[in-house]
């Protein structure tokens, strides 16, 4: 039987449904969540996320603003802008696309940003939070993940789960938040030896490689619940996951497309986290 198809887009508008009472709350104090947008050149695949994210922002109550800022620009100009964002009360989440240019040193700039603002998670004091498993802003697309898994009743405690990739946006937050759920967790990457051994083991299989249908059909355990995180642009135009949809949904249990899966999912976690942020700045609850 084909795997399952998981709707992410009906999963995201849930959640962005969701922080509808959040922003409410705020709108009693007369306060608007804010959200600031850093984008610095005009590498097409980030303009577009970035509408997307300022698009989701409309939709749901949150103002943004968007700085572009040039190409060129120099880090201590981007820096000052990070720490004047930081400084402005209207802002309550800050958020700098990446990639960013070569000349800047994204670690540095990601440290500039006050980790209360910080609706990324990449911050080091919130991505310390996560290892230790404290309260902290964590990383939207794995946050978006663990929602997908949740609201299908995958079960994680004693279960394997393999993640493909370890970059500190997707990969390694990941592995602690399924690790946090009781799993037992293998994080691979390019040095990995006999991959497809490994993967085949895994109950729960999450791909963030960024390479085009890397994961086949022989590389997954029949009824797998399968996460394509990869987003990649192919030569005639269309976009396409790190897994070869076609071929493993007839071998995976659950799976999720590309367009349509994880994307939407770590939009709607990015609009929860800016309401997270305005909330927790006037002492208010935070969302659930
Ligand atoms: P990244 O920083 O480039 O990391 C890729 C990881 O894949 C690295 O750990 C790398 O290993 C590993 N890798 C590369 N080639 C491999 C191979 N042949 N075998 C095994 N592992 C291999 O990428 P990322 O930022 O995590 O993003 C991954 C993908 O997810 C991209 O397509 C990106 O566009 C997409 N993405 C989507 C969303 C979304 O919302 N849908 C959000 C973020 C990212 P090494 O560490 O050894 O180099």
């Amino acid at each position: 039987m084909p795997a399952r198809i998981l709707d992410g887009k009906a999963l995201a508008a849930q959640l962005r449904a969701s922080v509808k009472p959040g922003v409410e709350r705020l709108a009693a104090r007369s306060i608007r969540p804010g959200l600031a947008v850093v984008l610095a050149g005009e590498d097409p695949a980030s303009q577009t996320y970035v509408r997307n994210k300022i698009k989701a922002c409309a939709d749901t109550g949150v103002h943004s603003d968007l700085h572009q800022l040039p190409g060129d620009v120099a880090e201590a100009a981007l820096l000052d802008r990070v720490r004047m964002l930081n400084q402005d009360p209207r802002v309550h989440g800050i958020l700098v696309q990446m990639p960013l240019p070569k000349q800047i040193r994204a670690a540095t700039v990601l440290e500039a940003i006050s980790p209360a603002k910080d609706v990324d998670g990449f911050h080091p004091a919130n991505l310390g939070a996560l290892v230790a498993g404290l309260a902290g802003v964590v990383p939207c697309t794995p946050a978006g993940i663990m929602r997908m898994l949740a609201a299908e009743g995958v079960v994680l405690e004693g279960r394997s789960a393999v993640v493909l990739g370890r970059s500190t946006i997707v990969g390694k937050p990941m592995a602690l938040l399924l690790l946090q759920r009781d799993a037992t967790v293998t994080v691979c990457h390019s040095r990995t030896a006999r991959l497809a051994d490994v993967t085949r083991q895994a109950d729960v299989l999450v791909a963030a490689v960024g390479r085009a249908r890397f994961v086949t059909a022989a590389m997954v355990k029949p009824g797998a619940c399968v996460i394509d995180v990869g987003v990649n642009r192919l030569e005639d135009g269309r976009l396409a996951g790190d897994v070869d949809f076609a071929a493993v949904r007839e071998v995976a249990g659950l799976l999720t497309p590309v367009p349509g899966g994880v994307g939407p999912m770590t939009v709607a976690m990015l609009i929860h986290n800016a309401v997270n942020a305005a909330l927790r700045s006037c002492g208010e609850r935070g969302l659930d």
